[in-house]
């Protein structure tokens, strides 16, 4: 192709891994709370995969390619329930670029967003409200599709939707097997998403 991933796409990609890796610690004590206690070390191992394929996705020709390279590194290196979560994210993105776009628009990353949203509840089964990382990533795909153009907002929605995990029982994943005890413990997964998109809404 003519084109290549444009520098702001890979720049936000170095954010969300140091972001990911700064964290690892504290989302496994998170998980260690409600869960198995591997959620950090799942994410970073992804991150580092990342951060090693870099160049290459630095050279991806759109941004199409980009992310179908990145869903294919998730699924294969981040460990747990996340891994394929994850690998469905960067799908759905990648399914919403035409291609040879280099810099997707708002409104299709939006868009992308919503339909990976579609694929992670047609596979894991879980709706808003369950305590999962739907809760942040939900609110999210819905103040980009409703158009807000502000980052902060949306990752205000992340951020309140994370939040309100801990108010509530989980009803899915190994949280759920707590019952009341996952009371006024966030989510993990919800909380590595506040974590990666602050990473990437930072400029
Ligand atoms: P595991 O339970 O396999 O150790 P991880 O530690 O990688 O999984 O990820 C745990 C997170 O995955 C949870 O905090 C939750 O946000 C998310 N999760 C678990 N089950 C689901 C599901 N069915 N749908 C969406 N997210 C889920
Ligand atoms: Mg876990
Ligand atoms: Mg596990």
């Amino acid at each position: 192709g003519s084109g290549q991933t444009s520098p702001a796409l890979v720049a936000a990609m170095d954010r969300a891994v140091d972001a990911v890796l700064e964290a690892e610690s504290h989302l496994t004590d998170l998980d260690r709370q409600v869960g198995d206690g591997d959620l950090g070390t799942n994410l970073a191992r992804g991150a580092r995969a990342v951060r090693d394929r870099r160049g290459d996705l630095s050279r991806a020709p759109d941004a199409k390619t980009f992310y179908l390279a990145l869903a294919h590194i998730l699924r294969k290196e981040v460990g747990g329930t996340s891994g394929p979560l994850y690998a469905l994210l960067a799908l759905g993105l990648a399914d919403a670029i035409e291609d040879g776009v280099v810099s997707p628009e708002r409104a299709v990353l939006a868009h992308g967003l919503e339909a990976a949203v579609e694929r992670i509840q047609e596979l894991g089964g879980a709706k808003l409200g369950d305590g999962t990382m739907l809760d942040a990533l939900i609110p999210a795909a819905q103040a980009l599709a409703e158009g807000e153009e502000d980052d902060v907002v949306v990752l205000q929605a992340a951020r309140e939707g994370a939040q309100a995990t801990a108010e509530g029982v989980a009803a899915k994943g190994r949280a759920s097997y707590l019952g009341d005890r996952s009371v006024g413990v966030p989510d993990p997964g919800a909380m590595a998403v506040t974590v990666w998109l602050a990473a990437v809404s930072s400029r």
